[in-house]
């Protein structure tokens, strides 16, 4: 066999290693394992990349290895996991800057006016698409960070200067194919930075994550872009995976916020606080109880669900509460999580939360199975979560998360909010259960709180 023969073999069984890693990413027990057998993929397709025929520049490309994981190794392991969706923000734009600058500098080194019209297009495409993930996730970032308000920028008239700003990316975009300089794909390249910032300014930090995945799937496809102008089969398979799975996670985040993407992405939704800390002092008063009075109320009980939510993700607290549930199981009483698929900042950010706990998988129950076994528990205990459990989702239809599937922790016996004052959520507004009959308030930061918790319940 010729080496391209053996080059297309490891080319196409990279490719399976993507395949096999999102397959092994899709359950917690197997994610480890896939994370690994995808970096193993991306191992061998940057060896095969040395062994290319034509390869050159050997130590520009080693200094850029040794500079990308100098710092990817510190980003990864210290990073903090509330702090993850502006991670992904920053490694998604970097890709995204990459397939652009790729599409140029390929447009630069080619004669444009022999490029056949399909090849420009693959340009074009790769050149929009990457500029526009890049400025995006900047910003996407900056509101993350808290660089800039989290709040959505809106102006009067902002629709319109947008579309603007999108026509004439699209008409320099045509002008491109027919006339093929490097000046219009500069312009090009300019008017798609300045259409991705202007795109996700109106955004609010709530709605970001979402943003993010859009912007992943984009990148995904402004790689596989690359991949035809480069020929490289692999790219395109790679590529096509990210764009794939990106769009269909946007899909999925946006369904179990109850929400349409458009909703999402141009209803500025965020930009009203309708609540506030003096909710209390509008003639409504909520109940609270000491830590002992919530220890012996779970001590005796039969069955306790914890509802974790964003909070618990602040204080850090997935060891002691593992620690409490233990506690509790270890005097008869049945544990289990509710968790919401949107409960935190990012999908499935419970589960990791958890699983860094070693908290059995057996006692995750998800929404719909956990929303059957509210009414025979005796107390859900809601630690730092509030709108996964708001039931204006369901009863107010003014209610930005009107249609949002929630766990139903009202059905339970008692319900305690763990949480640190009346503030809202991350969708600013005001949460009836609080004022329920059948629900305390424990004030205090979660981990805190927790650690008081078990050393109660074992006096108890
Ligand atoms: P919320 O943002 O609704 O509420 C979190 C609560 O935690 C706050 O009310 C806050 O109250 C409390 N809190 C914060 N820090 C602490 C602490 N140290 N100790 C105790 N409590 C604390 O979180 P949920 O998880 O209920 O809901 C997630 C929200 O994020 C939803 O609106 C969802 O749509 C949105 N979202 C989620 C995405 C995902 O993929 N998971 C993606 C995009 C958006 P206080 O300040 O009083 O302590």
């Amino acid at each position: 066999m010729s080496i391209t023969t053996w080059l297309r073999i490891i080319d196409l069984f990279a490719a399976v290693c993507f395949i096999l890693a999102l397959k092994g990413l899709s359950n917690p027990k197997t994610a480890r394992a896939g994370n690994l057998v995808g970096a193993f993929g991306m191992l061998v397709a940057i060896g095969l990349n040395f062994a290319t025929p034509g390869m050159h520049r050997f130590a520009l490309i080693a200094i850029a290895i040794v500079i990308g994981t100098a710092i990817g190794v510190p980003v990864a392991r210290y990073v903090k996991m509330t702090a993850v969706p502006q991670m992904v923000a920053c490694f998604n734009g970097v890709g995204g800057g990459a397939a652009a600058l790729v599409a140029m500098s390929d447009f630069l080194q080619s004669r444009p006016r022999e490029l056949a019209i399909y090849q420009i297009v693959e340009v074009v495409f790769g050149i929009v698409v990457g500029a526009v993930s890049f400025s995006g996730s900047i910003i996407a970032f900056a509101k993350l960070q808290e660089l800039m308000t989290g709040r959505p920028v809106t102006y009067p008239g902002q629709k319109l200067v947008n579309g603007l700003i999108f026509a004439a990316m699209l008409a320099f975009g045509l002008l491109l194919c027919v006339d093929p300089t490097w000046q219009t794909a500069l312009v090009v390249a300019i008017l798609a930075l300045i259409f991705g910032a202007a795109f996700v300014l109106p955004i609010g930090g709530a709605d970001v994550p979402v943003l993010i995945s859009l912007l992943n799937s984009f990148t995904g496809l402004a790689v596989a872009a690359s991949g035809f102008v480069l020929h490289s089969v692999l790219l395109v398979i790679a590529g096509t995976l990210v764009g794939a799975s990106g769009t269909l996670l946007t899909r999925m985040m946006s369904k179990a916020m109850g929400r349409s993407l458009a909703n999402i992405l141009f209803s500025a939704f965020g930009s009203v606080i309708t609540a506030s800390e003096d909710t209390t002092l509008e003639g409504r008063s909520v109940k609270s109880a000491s830590v002992d009075d919530v220890a012996i109320l779970l001590a005796y009980s039969r069955r306790v669900a914890i509802v974790p939510g964003y909070g618990l993700a602040v204080a850090q607290a997935q060891h002691v509460v593992r620690e409490l549930a233990d506690l509790l199981e270890s005097r008869g009483v049945e544990v289990f999580y509710a968790i919401h698929p949107v409960a935190g900042r990012m999908p499935g950010h419970m589960n990791v939360l958890l699983a860094e706990a070693n908290v059995p998988y057996a006692q995750l129950h998800e929404m719909e199975q956990a929303n059957s076994e509210f009414s025979t528990t005796d107390v859900a205990l809601v630690i730092g979560a509030n709108d996964v459990v708001n039931p204006a989702a369901k009863t107010s239809p003014g209610s930005p998360i009107y249609g949002m599937p929630i766990l139903n922790v009202g059905e339970a016996t008692n319900v305690i909010f763990m949480k640190r004052s009346m503030r809202p959520g991350f969708a600013g507004i005001d949460n009836d259960l609080m004022y329920q009959p059948g629900t305390t308030m424990l004030f205090g930061d979660a981990k805190d709180s927790l650690t008081e918790l078990v050393a109660a319940v074992k006096r108890s």
